[in-house]
């Protein structure tokens, strides 16, 4: 099995390392690449968006041609998790400043985002959530983004305050937070078995 990791920009290598922690786990033999240039993501079995700056790394996934091989091995079925500044990349609606900043969007999730969404007082700061599959996890959020709204496909696995900030839609998962900077690699392990159900 192979992941890619979209390294254009981010927190790339903690996925690169939970993420070969979890193949581990689960006794999967594969590799692990991040990657930033067109044509790693369409010979990989499941991709992962990492958080960092959504503009940014929308820029640079549509100059280089990678938005296109996530489209397309997203409706091929197989799995996509963003997080973060991943799961704006992977949102259908975007706020007033995705607009604003005339930030593309991949529009896989039907879900309607909004970037930024606890403000300034609370930039960074670390949370137990109950998330569906998966059990109680330590969520750690970084100027989180927010789903304000679902469309009908979408299954929603977490809420924290009024927002949404964990998503399924079949092969696609949308995380507000960091699973990557905490030591617990069960929603990585998740998003592969997702690769082989
Ligand atoms: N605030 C960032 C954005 O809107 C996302 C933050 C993150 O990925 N940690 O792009």
């Amino acid at each position: 099995m192979r992941v890619a990791v979209v390294g254009v920009q981010g927190a790339v290598e903690e996925h690169v390392i939970a993420t070969k922690k979890a193949m581990k786990n689960l006794g999967i033999d594969g590799e692990v690449v991040a990657t930033r240039r067109h044509g790693v993501v369409s010979k990989s079995d499941a991709v992962i968006i990492p958080g960092g700056e959504s503009t940014t790394i929308s820029k640079l996934i549509f100059r280089d041609s990678i938005a296109s091989e996530i489209i397309e091995l997203a409706e091929s079925g197989k799995p996509v998790m963003g997080t973060c500044a991943g799961l704006i990349l992977l949102s259908k609606h975007g706020d007033e400043q995705v607009e604003k900043t005339k930030t593309k969007l991949l529009g896989l999730l039907d879900v309607w985002i909004k970037r930024n969404a606890f403000g300034r007082q609370r930039e960074s700061f670390q949370v137990k959530l109950n998330v569906k599959h998966i059990g109680e996890f330590d969520a750690v959020f970084i100027r989180a983004p927010a789903i304000t709204k679902v469309g009908e496909r979408v299954e929603v696995l977490a809420t924290f305050e009024d927002y949404i900030v964990a998503v399924q839609q079949d092969n696609i998962l949308g995380l507000a937070f960091h699973p990557e900077l905490t030591d617990d690699t069960r929603i990585h392990e998740y998003f592969l078995k997702l690769a082989n159900p």
